[in-house]
């Protein structure tokens, strides 16, 4: 079939799930001098560029130490292995999360023990997590997921009386804080958080990194040994820990990036609101749709995420039109094959399983356009008048 566009007739608007050149764009002339510099010093793991990352993290995040370290998941794993978590011992995971934050546990030879979610913002629900609490429980890992933060209030009232640590899984929730306007920012509840600078976050590296807020000295002591195989001085080895270390590049392009975060985030919950307002004016609410809610302090949207029924039918229709979206996660932890052998069952965490057959996350970066967002909307709106 061949079509001819009359000349009056508008380009189809397609729309990227992420456009990480146009990010660079934006930056090149600073990142480049600071690549060369870097290039230039010879000095390319760790190093002085680290250590200026972590000083500006740890003060952009309010924790008492940040440590840069190789991903978001081997953050997750420091953190374990300075709390000694081993074979025997448990740790309490949201079922409705990325994959790391349950694999690191199995890791250790510990047991991820999973808890439903809250059906409103995805977050792990307290009251279940509560009753799952043993003696053996060595720690808890909320995840605050999409960029808002689970209920820390109600989650530490119940861990503090019983001592259990708390290691906030922050990977996609840099910046999210306990209010719209100010508060503790994600990192500063628990002993430890992790944060992932994976490209698609949204404090996005050029490759693999992380790092680990911690706001217990002696704790971030050891994490600190176990970044670089226990070693202290240098050959000697207190602990056996493994290689953990960061990039000096990645940290030099980090450091630049998080001036601009603050803009960023402000960016993303603008296109959040339109997003809001376009749903709205669809009325795509009888439809079945519903859009994110916002219940605990300033969501972060690193994933604007919809629910929407017949959801797989909908990427397709979405992909016909050059509209990229994605869905975290499709398949809950507790129905993993990795995990069969803990013998969960389907229809056990039944908000979870709901989720993760309606979930759909739209484009959401600081460089969506209007017109963009405007294409999203009325491709959906389309799919559910059909
Ligand atoms: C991205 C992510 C991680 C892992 O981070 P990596 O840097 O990719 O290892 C862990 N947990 C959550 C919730 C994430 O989104």
């Amino acid at each position: 079939m061949s079509v001819t566009a009359s000349p009056t007739a508008p380009a189809a608007i397609t729309v990227p799930p992420l456009n990480l050149p146009a990010a660079f764009a934006e930056l090149r002339e600073e990142l480049s001098a600071e690549l060369l510099a870097v290039a230039a010093s010879g000095m390319y793991v760790m190093g002085a560029k680290v250590t200026a990352f972590e000083e500006a993290l740890r003060a952009y995040c309010g924790s008492r130490h940040a440590l840069g370290l190789s991903s978001g998941t081997d953050a997750l794993l420091v953190a374990m292995m300075a709390l000694n978590i081993g074979p025997g011992d448990e740790v309490i995971v949201p079922t409705f999360t990325f994959f790391g934050t349950a694999g690191t546990v199995s890791r250790l030879g510990a047991t991820p023990v999973f808890v439903d979610i809250e059906p409103d913002t995805f977050n792990i629900d307290i009251a279940q997590l509560a009753a799952r609490i043993t003696p053996r429980t060595r720690a808890v890992i909320p995840v605050h997921l999409y960029g808002q933060l689970a209920d820390m209030d109600a989650l530490l009232a119940v861990t503090r009386a019983k001592r259990i640590p708390v290691i906030e899984d922050a990977c996609q929730a840099i910046g999210a804080t306990e209010r719209v306007d100010g508060g503790r920012m994600a990192g500063c509840f628990g002993e430890f958080a992790s944060l992932s600078f994976y490209p698609t976050k949204n404090l996005g590296a050029m490759g693999d990194a992380g790092a680990l807020l911690c706001n217990d000295d002696a704790l971030h002591e050891t994490a600190r040994l176990l970044r670089t195989h226990g070693e202290n001085p240098r050959y000697y080895h207190r602990l056996i820990g493994g290689n953990f270390r960061l990039d000096a590049i990645q940290a030099a392009i980090l450091t630049i990036k998080l001036r601009r975060l603050e803009a960023w985030t402000a960016a993303r919950r603008e296109r959040a609101s339109l997003y809001n307002r376009l749903f709205g004016e669809a009325q795509l609410a009888s439809a079945g749709v519903r859009t994110p809610v916002e219940r605990r302090g300033r969501h972060t949207y690193h994933q604007y995420v919809i629910r929407a029924p017949r959801r797989d039918d909908l990427v397709r229709h979405l992909a016909a039109r050059g509209i990229g979206s994605g869905v975290y996660y499709p398949l809950p932890l507790h129905l993993q094959d990795c995990f069969a052998n803990l013998g969960y069952k389907a229809g056990q965490f039944p908000v979870a399983e709901q989720a993760a057959r309606e979930v759909l996350a739209l484009p959401m970066y600081p460089e969506l356009t209007e017109p963009q967002q405007r294409a999203v909307v009325d491709a959906i709106r389309d799919f559910y008048r059909a």
